[in-house]
């Protein structure tokens, strides 16, 4: 067990020793003070920082199901599942069981596992564009690895993606992306150098850009995630699929959060879209840190020790990420997918009358399990529509439902996860609390 308690004889009656800061109390924002002076912002992922929405962040303590509780025992009905990267709840029991068991036969061992084996097929199975998977250990490391694979495939250097799409902390794709920069407001980062975006294209969503024969690849979020909730535009993705071949670039499907979230076949499946490459994360390793890339034969034979195109990780294929997703993918029947939509449409609709009741017309787009909160009237079809939301409203609506006990992301430009934890009652009891949280954050009152 985790001790925080550092005290030799903790002050506190009832000593907690997951909670307990060793003052006596359990408190959000002694943990957050001393979570300051050890790790810069107190977070280890920026969006994490409650800079957008103000406040101090909840300190987790544990999570089950639909529910995380913080270090003070405040429950939230939590629409954050990691960034998507939970889709059974919270600890689900067959995922717990196969990570403890999966633990004790060790936690990593430098050579390769019958589990590594049996994801690759299980995603290849799946997505049959997947002809040879690569795993790794985070989205950003798989669309990272994407990039250099296309552009060692073809021989190419310039990539093309779109405003508002994020594809992880890589330096080449962090040119206008979306999630926490957008949030952030800055154009890319500071410590990128102008070589390494020289050759990152940048255009808007849903136009299909003309190519010419110095592009090696076009990234793209098949369904927008990270700038709000952006369905793809009816010839959006073909339109891409057709300009790719005409000037032979490659196609990468940046699936970390569409893959195995908006059904077993992901954005590609749904769409019917063959990508050359596609990137993987979040779902895949059922709470576990992961990424993976998979992609046609002949361009995946690039990758070494096969081709040229170099790629190596120490804890790739981990044994507890690869069990843990294995576990996660195999509960995930079309029956299941059927459901989460069911109840992405239900929690939807809720917000949807939430807000109407408020006197706030609003957009929540849905898109199979996924759910968008765009605080402005009219759907958005690229980034700049996007930014069109009310962050204020946003951070003021953020801080209602906390206080009435449901965790949101805080940041604007975040997704909704409804999961299989999240049964038609907890919708429910969600959406009864946004009514009220609708109308403090429309009437202005914090
Ligand atoms: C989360 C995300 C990534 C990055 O994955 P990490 O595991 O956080 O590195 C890449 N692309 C998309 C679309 C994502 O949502």
């Amino acid at each position: 067990m985790i001790r925080f308690c550092d005290e030799v004889s903790c002050p506190a009656a009832a000593c907690d020793p997951v909670v307990c800061t060793g003052k006596g109390v359990a408190d959000n924002e002694i943990m957050f003070q001393r979570s300051l002076a050890a790790i810069p912002g107190g977070v280890n992922s920026s969006i994490r920082a409650f800079k957008s929405v103000g406040g101090t962040p909840y300190f987790v303590a544990r999570a089950k199901g639909a529910s995380i509780w913080d270090v003070e025992g405040r429950e939230y009905l939590d629409l954050v599942q990691s960034y998507g990267a939970i889709i059974l709840g919270h600890a689900h029991p067959r995922v717990v069981e196969a990570i403890c068991s999966a633990a004790g036969d060790g936690t990593s061992y430098g050579a390769p596992t019958p589990r590594e084996m049996k994801l690759a097929e299980v995603i290849r199975e799946r997505v049959p564009s997947c002809e040879l998977v690569r795993l790794m250990n985070s989205g950003t490391e798989a669309t990272m690895t994407a990039v250099r694979l296309a552009r060692g495939a073809t021989g190419r250097d310039r990539i093309v993606k779109f405003a508002g799409n994020y594809h992880g902390a890589t330096d080449a794709l962090l040119a206008a992306g979306g999630s926490g920069i957008a949030t952030l407001g800055i154009a890319g980062t500071a410590g990128v150098p102008k070589g390494a975006v020289a050759d990152t294209m940048v255009v808007p969503f849903n136009i299909v850009p003309q190519l010419d024969e110095l592009v090696a690849a076009v990234i793209v979020e098949p369904v927008a995630a990270n700038a709000g909730l952006i369905p793809p535009d009816a010839e959006f993705l073909q339109g891409l699929r057709a300009e790719c071949d005409r000037v032979g670039a490659l196609l990468i499907f940046d699936e970390v959060i569409t893959g195995f979230r908006l059904g077993a076949g992901g954005a590609q499946g749904h769409f019917a879209i063959t990508p050359d490459i596609s990137c993987f994360g979040k779902v895949i390793g059922g709470g576990l840190p992961i990424g993976a890339i998979g992609g046609r034969r002949e361009v995946m034979e690039c990758l070494s020790p096969l081709g040229p195109v170099f790629h190596a990780g120490t804890l790739s294929g981990n044994p507890l990420a690869t069990v843990a997703g294995l576990a996660s993918l195999d509960l995930l029947t079309d029956d299941v997918y059927e459901e989460l939509c069911a109840r992405a449409e239900r929690l939807g609709a809720g917000l949807r009358g939430a807000f109407a009741a408020a006197g706030a017309q609003i957009d929540v787009p849905v898109m199979a399990t996924l759910v968008g909160v765009h605080l402005a009237p009219g759907a958005a079809h690229n980034f700049e529509d996007a930014k069109e939301t009310d962050e204020g409203l946003y951070g003021r609506f953020f801080h209602a439902m906390l206080s009435e006990g449901v965790a949101l992301a805080p940041g604007a430009y975040e997704v909704l996860f409804p999961g299989l934890a999240h049964t038609e009652a907890i919708i429910d009891e969600i959406v009864e609390r946004a009514y009220r949280s609708a109308v403090v954050a429309v009437g202005g009152r914090t």
